[in-house]
């Protein structure tokens, strides 16, 4: 087995982190209504809306909160999922499609609301901005607008060759998308200021504090190295780095890594001749580029994927030829962070959640759009224990698929299929 980190992977976001308080591991048997395993975006938000409706709550992280994808991403707030609401419609019906396009907003309204109500310092600016280089993609993005229309959702706006160049200052795109219904943040702070609200209703948050297994059962038993939490309902939240500690869950995504550099402080005369309207962009490539400007005045770039999950040794040198396509004056400029992350890829692109036995339910699965998705299932997952299963059953209903191959194939397939993507791109298809 691996040596379990103590603390933060090395970026832009631990270093620019809220102060903390000390959250010692769990010592001794504990009991709560609900047992949230993981101190993610997924755990965190179905914690608060459970301590919200009066439960008790108790989180169990196995290093510290937001030490996963949650406190390494990108921090765009993109609204949808993974796949494209044709896609969709085609794999799962009307009824299914349409249930799912109406509560795909919701992540990001949550997002915002609790930024407000608990006063959460996390940078949070408006504007997603979807960014496309062939007429193709305009398409899809068209098509996207469309459908969101039809959902209610209409602070959206094509933008042309002349007009992206507010967004971004570059040639390489031909127009895009904006939603203004998007925008980005500081993602661990915005994790730690739930957190705070969380432990302000009563919650408690033990760090350092991994699940080895559990029991389950009408009493279900999350158990660690030094103890115990007894309680009604155990919900899983561990996605990308649950490992083998819930054995029945990994084999149902692919572990994938995504990485991101940081430049040093560029200050705000460059960074707004950059990115002019200070939205975060993200391009249509099935392997994307997606980037935004920090509250310092930083360029925050990610980009590529790794299908092993393994984290790259020369993430800046893999990046770097990105950020000079995309800014060649940065050249020269000094990259102050490097950091890589895992995501949880399910087949379907789409998130899963489901349950274990009648106590023990399970998020995740975001395939790398999860930002607002969590915090939505958060919240179904929380309805759905205050016995409200109708909206949460609609996700969990969906099939979800092994990858084929195995564990020993999915990799190498997968990536074929990243290659026959990539080749329609560059043909333009
Ligand atoms: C580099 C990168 C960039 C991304 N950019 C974006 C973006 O810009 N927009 C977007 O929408 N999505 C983005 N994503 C995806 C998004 O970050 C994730 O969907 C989301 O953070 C997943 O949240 P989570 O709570 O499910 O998982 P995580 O944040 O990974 O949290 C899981 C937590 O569970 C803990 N844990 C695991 N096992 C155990 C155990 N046995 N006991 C106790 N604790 C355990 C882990 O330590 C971890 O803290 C990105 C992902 C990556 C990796």
């Amino acid at each position: 087995m691996q040596a379990q980190p103590a603390t933060h992977t090395g970026s832009y976001y631990a270093a620019s982190a809220n102060p903390q308080p000390e959250r010692p591991p769990l010592q001794g048997d504990v009991t709560a209504d609900v047992c949230v395993i993981g101190a993610g975006f997924a755990g965190i938000s179905t914690a608060l809306h459970l301590a919200e409706k009066g439960l008790k709550v108790v989180v169990l992280e196995a290093v510290k909160i937001a030490f996963g994808a949650s406190g390494r991403n990108g921090g765009q707030i993109i609204n949808g999922y993974s796949r494209d609401y044709d896609t969709i419609l085609g794999r799962y019906g009307q009824d299914t499609a349409k249930a799912l396009l109406n509560m795909s907003f919701e992540g990001g309204d949550i997002i915002r609301e609790r930024i407000q109500k608990y006063n959460i310092q996390c940078d949070h600016k408006t504007g997603s901005f979807f960014a496309a280089f062939t007429p193709a993609q305009m398409k899809f993005l068209e098509r996207r607008r469309e459908v969101w229309g039809s959902a209610g959702h209409d602070q959206t706006e094509m933008y042309d060759d002349k007009k992206v160049r507010e967004v971004s200052d570059t040639p390489l795109y031909i127009g895009g998308m904006l939603d203004k219904r998007g925008g980005h943040i500081h993602p661990m702070n915005l994790v730690l200021g739930q957190a705070a609200a969380l432990e302000s209703l009563g919650g408690k948050i033990y760090e350092l504090s991994r699940v080895t297994h559990i029991d389950k059962g009408a009493k279900p038993v999350a158990h660690t190295a030094q103890g115990k939490v007894t309680a009604n309902f155990i919900v899983v939240c561990g996605n990308a780095y649950i490992g083998e500690s819930v054995p029945e869950l990994p084999h149902r995504f692919m572990s994938v890594s995504s990485q991101i550099v940081t430049t040093e402080v560029l200050g705000a005369e460059l960074t707004d001749k950059m990115m002019p309207s200070g939205f975060c962009l993200e391009d249509c490539n099935y392997l994307l580029d997606y980037y935004r400007i920090t509250g310092d005045k930083r360029l925050l770039f990610g980009g590529g994927v790794v299908y092993t999950g393994a984290e790259p040794s020369d993430i800046i040198r893999r990046l770097e030829p990105h950020v000079l396509k995309t800014f060649p004056f940065l050249k020269g400029k000094k990259f102050d962070f490097a950091w890589s992350g895992n995501f949880a890829l399910t087949l379907t692109r789409m998130p899963h959640i489901g349950r274990l036995s009648d106590t023990v339910y399970f998020i995740q699965g975001d395939s790398g759009h999860g930002v607002t998705t969590t915090h939505l299932l958060g919240r179904l997952t929380a309805e759905a224990i205050n016995q409200q299963a109708r909206r949460w059953d609609v996700f969990a209903n969906m099939p979800n698929y092994p990858f084929p191959g195995g564990r020993l194939f999915r990799v190498p397939l997968t990536m074929m299929g990243a290659w026959y993507y990539g080749m329609k791109e560059k043909l333009g298809l």
